[in-house]
């Protein structure tokens, strides 16, 4: 079959004919792949500029942001069903597994990192207990698997009387913004791309404000006249855009941090405890989470913003994706 190879970092992923890969145990399940998303992950992967700590051995299938058509029956699901795949596999045994919460395994294995991933015309997941079965357009549906079970979890129990501020205007940004509005918030979202903003504007944000990077949370206190917000969702986490996020928050409000960019939160003690300030990372999301944003992508909630490669293409979307050239998510389609 074809597949983009991941050998070394640096250098374009290599197009291709590899092995078939086999089912060897009962739980295993072999998808055709239909469409897969191409993470900002894979891109600073590829490029070197990996900041996350997961190791990837190479040669190694990227990938996993995936949707597929199941080519066996398995667990009671049937050949030829569509599923979206849930990429982190646990050890099933931790508590973190038993809540579903397998991105906190200690002993999590990624599909596309530590198992061959979507960027094939067949992928192989080690247990149909993390395939989502689905309906629709597998090219819409892909970045759920990864974009939008990160904006959905990132969006945990805010509501309609809350006033968030979203840093940055990448796909993650943008899905956590389109699900907040549906919920009512008050939404503004500070980042340095027009083009990006503009497409903010209409997928409802009530407020965008274009900024410098240096000086993205101060434009967004000046914008606003000094309001508070009760959330602050930092998208990019660097250095840039942690440096006074917190200062915007109001009594009791919180910081989620979702961006990967390796920034230093640096604080004075004082402003986390005399307002009650709450800092919270957000890896990714729980298989329920995944089922949740299925369930409002069907709803109408969410535009997904796909822009669809060929798999001979990637290199080109890894190129344009890296310029910050591609608004929405690149997918590619084998
Ligand atoms: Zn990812
Ligand atoms: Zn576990």
């Amino acid at each position: 079959m074809k597949a983009a190879v991941f050998r070394e970092v640096g250098h374009p992923l290599s197009i291709e004919e590899v092995p078939f890969p086999r089912r060897e145990s009962e739980r295993e399940a072999i998808l055709k792949v239909l469409a897969t998303g191409l993470c900002h992950g894979d891109v600073h992967l590829v490029a070197g500029e990996w900041e996350g700590d997961i190791i990837v051995e190479t040669p190694r299938i990227l990938g996993h942001e995936i949707v597929g058509e199941l080519t066996h029956d398995v667990g009671g699901l049937r050949k030829g069903q569509k599923v979206l795949v849930y990429s982190s596999i646990g050890c099933g045994q931790c508590k973190y597994c038993k809540a579903g919460k397998y991105q906190f395994c200690e002993r999590v294995r990624v599909i596309g990192y530590h198992y061959d991933g979507g960027f094939a015309e067949y992928v192989k997941v080690p247990d149909f207990r993390y395939l989502l079965p689905v309906e629709g357009n597998p090219i819409e549906l892909a970045p759920l698997a990864d974009a939008g079970i990160t904006a959905y979890n990132a969006t945990e129990g805010i509501g309609p009387s809350d006033e968030v501020l979203i840093i940055g205007t990448g796909t993650v940004a943008l899905y956590a913004l389109q699900i907040l509005k549906r919920r009512g918030a008050f939404v503004s979202v500070v980042g340095s791309s027009v083009p990006k903003l503009e497409v903010a504007s209409k997928l409802g944000s009530d407020e965008v404000i274009q900024a410098k990077r240096r000086n993205y949370v101060e434009k967004a206190s000046e914008k606003s006249s000094r309001r508070r917000f009760d959330y602050v969702l930092d998208f990019v986490g660097a250095d840039y855009s942690l440096k006074d996020a917190l200062w915007l928050l109001r009594n009791e409000g919180e910081l989620r941090v979702v961006g990967e960019f390796g920034g230093y939160v640096h604080y004075p003690e004082q402003l986390l405890v005399l307002r009650g300030l709450k800092i919270r990372g957000i890896l990714y999301g729980s298989f329920q989470d995944l089922a949740e944003v299925y369930r409002v992508y069907r709803e109408g909630w969410l535009k997904t913003l796909p822009v669809p490669f060929k798999l001979e293409e990637i290199n080109d979307a890894i190129n344009e994706s890296h310029e910050g050239r591609i608004i929405g998510r690149p997918v590619i389609v084998p």
